[in-house]
């Protein structure tokens, strides 16, 4: 799967999660506050429970009570009329709605009715001889009790509790009378002890049928209430009956309260916005770390974190010994099309080239843009030198096919160097420098090729190092002595000055090229000081020459670019020429055309300052270098010197013949002399001259030499 994407699936996981923690978090909270809301209504419920069972034992009680007036008042007049009893039971009647009827029975017979319409068929009955009623009677005669029967399906319909009292004429309960009963209206018990009334998330029944105890029939609401012991279960107490009020209370048919939900959605809201924001954060700080790590042109990985790969490659190469291999790529030419094609149309060619390195590489090799058209690729997993020459090449190759962008055909090619790690002392810093070796040696063979840094390479560097301590120990010791080169007038062979030359006997190496430790000097900043030693050096010989009346005309002395940028230039030379005591135009300073290429202005005006005083300057090596004819116009030029590698083989090509040419007569338009350099042959000499060209150096005229064979020449008699 693409990185981008999987990190970014990997954001979108992580805000899950978060969003799943604080929904159950929200979940959690709501759940308390319904609990809350639960035990709410579970206390409510004990106290409904408490309410029904007083209001059950405060109507049925009232009723016995009431009867237990008539029951005193029968003790008194066992012969009650029919007109007393009504009278009384109808006042009884009217102090509770629960009675609908009050009967006496003399000696187990029903004897009185009141009311009695609808009931006249029971007066005569006779209790003992009716199955129906003779065990209930029984119970009430034997327990001297009152007793509690029901609830009865009624004849005129309705349920109905029936209570029975015994009647004693006497305290010791001895001289039995009969029977007082009275009829509760089951439905009226119900409604006005609140059982009937629509109960929310509650149920109640009640037991005992016929006042049987605990284990009696439940006659009101369902019988497994009584079953389950968490129900609530609490005792009624009438007279000497007793009842059991069971009440069940159902929490899972509670609704969840407006304040339970509003808790889950606010929460469900806040778990939504944090889980954005903790979304919107990781993408941020996902953007900063790709800042710190990709090149935002192309997305590929920058420095920073190629070298962070290549150290840890590094780390598996000591390790475990496994190979890796660095490969540094240089578009060719892309400055032109930068240049030709502006600088969008280069971005796309890098974002283009991006891609198809990408799409070479493998998934294990690291692909990175270092900055311009610098890319590099770390060849993880190596297992032999020669795949990563297989994969140059195949780079290569694939760098023929065209880029087509905007519909614009682009063909580009790569240079390449490439490290293997082989070094076991490799640091990544060391890395990219071999690499950087490497592809400056792969550019210098011709471009589109790939070249390796290999033991050669670690040996000219290595080279360097001790060519630079050499240097300094020779500017310290004295090692360098000039030699001078006659410059001839072609016209007339009068001599016309003396090229001076820099000599390097090293004590143990021998004779050392100034071609090849001027470049080092250079890189190395030393050149400045090498310098320094040439302009005094020519100075005390021109000196000696002076006093010894040998005719020199003037010394050219080769001054480096870094010289002459220096700061006190200006001051060093007119210092050497005021120390020898020398007229300024004894001296010629030799410059190459790659001195103007910055500080035009700083050089300028030093030639400018020096020129006044009288000192020449002469362009060496001309067109070698990229300077302008704009360039050199502006300067005060007297000598342009054309570059042996023109006149070596001026006679054979035409070429250079015409260069050669070119030269001398722009040189004439500026007003300038021309020195050939290096001529060697006397027909290059005729030529040369021929074409008008002023001036000849070169082993055909004399060989650089010291300046005591200089000394020996009769320069005067030539000259004259
Ligand atoms: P250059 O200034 O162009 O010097 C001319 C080079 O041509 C000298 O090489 C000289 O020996 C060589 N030469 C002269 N005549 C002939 C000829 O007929 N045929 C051939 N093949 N070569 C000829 P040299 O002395 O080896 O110097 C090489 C370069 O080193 C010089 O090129 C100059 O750029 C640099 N150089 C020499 N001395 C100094 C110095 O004192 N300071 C600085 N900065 N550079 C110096
Ligand atoms: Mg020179
Ligand atoms: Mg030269």
């Amino acid at each position: 799967m693409n990185k981008n994407i999987k990190s970014k699936m990997d954001i979108l996981f992580k805000s899950l999660v978060v969003f799943l923690l604080l929904l159950t978090m929200t979940f959690f909270l709501s759940m308390q506050n319904h609990h809350l809301n639960i035990d709410d209504y579970r206390s409510s419920t004990l106290n409904q429970a408490t309410v029904i069972r007083s209001n059950l034992e405060h109507e049925i009680n009232t009723s016995l009570n009431l009867t237990l007036g008539l029951v005193v008042y029968i003790a008194n007049n066992p012969d009650i009329t029919d007109n007393e009893f009504a009278k009384i039971a109808q006042q009884i009647m009217q102090r509770t709605h629960l009675l609908r009827n009050v009967g006496l029975a003399k000696d187990n017979v029903i004897s009185h009715m009141f009311p009695l319409e609808g009931n006249e068929k029971a007066l005569g009955l006779r209790y003992l001889d009716t199955p129906s009623q003779r065990e209930g009677v029984l119970r009430v005669i034997n327990s001297k009790q009152t007793v509690i029967v029901g609830p009865i399906e009624l004849v005129q319909g309705g349920l109905a509790f029936v209570s029975r009292i015994p009647v004693f004429l006497d305290e010791q309960q001895t001289d039995y009378w009969g029977i007082a009963s009275i009829v509760m209206d089951a439905e009226v018990l119900y409604e006005s002890a609140g059982l009937n009334k629509s109960k929310k998330f509650v149920d109640f029944a009640l037991q005992a049928k016929d006042n049987m105890g605990i284990s009696g029939h439940t006659f009101f609401g369902d019988a497994s209430l009584f079953e389950n012991t968490d129900n609530i279960i609490l005792p009624i107490s009438l007279s000497n009956n007793e009842w059991f009020l069971a009440t069940r209370f159902n929490p899972e048919e509670i609704p969840y309260s407006t304040r339970t939900l509003l808790t889950f959605f606010v929460g469900l809201s806040i778990s939504i916005i944090i889980s954005v924001i903790v979304y919107f954060l990781l993408m941020t700080f996902k953007r900063i770390e790709y800042l710190a790590a990709y090149d935002t042109l192309t997305g590929l990985a920058n420095r920073h974190l190629f070298v962070d790969h290549l150290q840890e490659a590094i780390g598996r190469y000591k390790r475990n010994n496994i190979k890796f291999s660095v490969l540094l790529l240089d578009l060719d030419h892309f400055k032109e099309v930068n240049d030709s094609l502006g600088h969008s149309m280069g971005d796309e060619l890098l974002n283009a080239v991006a891609h198809r390195l990408q799409q070479i590489s493998r998934n294990t090799d690291i692909v990175a843009r270092l900055g311009g058209d610098e890319f590099i690729i770390l060849q993880n997993d190596v297992a032999e030198f020669t795949d990563s020459a297989r994969f140059a090449q195949k780079l290569l190759d694939e760098f023929k096919q065209v880029f087509i962008l905007d519909k614009i055909q682009l063909h580009t090619s790569v240079s390449i160097g490439i490290v293997t790690c082989k070094v076991d002392t490799l640091t990544a810093e060391l890395c990219m420098k071999y690499s950087d070796l490497a592809l400056y040696k792969a550019k210098q063979s011709g471009r589109s090729a790939f070249k390796f840094h290999n033991e050669a390479m670690s040996l000219s560097l290595l080279h360097e190092i001790e060519l630079t301590a050499d240097i300094k120990t020779a500017i310290k010791e004295d090692q360098f002595h000039m030699v001078y080169q006659p410059q001839i007038n072609l016209t007339n062979g009068t001599l016309m000055g003396l090229e001076a030359l820099i000599r390097w006997e090293h004590p143990v190496k021998g004779r050392i090229s100034p071609v090849d430790f001027i470049p080092t000097a250079e890189k190395r900043g030393l050149i400045a000081d090498i310098g320094l030693w040439g302009l005094n050096e020519v100075c005390r010989q021109a000196r000696l020459w002076l006093d010894e009346d040998i005719h020199f005309e003037k010394i050219a002395l080769n001054i480096s670019a870094q010289h002459i940028k220096a700061a006190d230039f200006t001051r060093q030379i007119l210092n050497a020429l005021e120390k020898y005591q020398l007229s300024p135009g004894c001296l010629e300073l030799e410059l190459t055309e790659s001195t103007f290429v910055d500080k035009f202005e700083t050089i300028q005006t030093v030639m400018l300052n020096l020129g006044k005083k009288g000192v020449t300057f002469a362009i060496d090596d001309f067109g070698t270098g990229y300077s302008s004819l704009s360039h050199i116009k502006n300067l005060n030029v007297t000598y342009l010197k054309i570059d042996y590698i023109f006149v070596k083989d001026m006679l054979i090509n035409d070429g250079d013949r015409e260069i050669i040419k070119a030269t001398i007569d722009m040189a004439k338009a500026l007003d300038m002399i021309t020195i050939a350099e290096g001529i060697e042959e006397q027909e290059q000499a005729e030529l040369l001259t021929e074409m008008g060209c002023n001036i000849g150096q070169g082993y055909l005229f004399y060989h650089p030499m010291k300046a005591k064979d200089f000394a020996k020449i009769p320069w005067k008699q030539l000259n004259s």
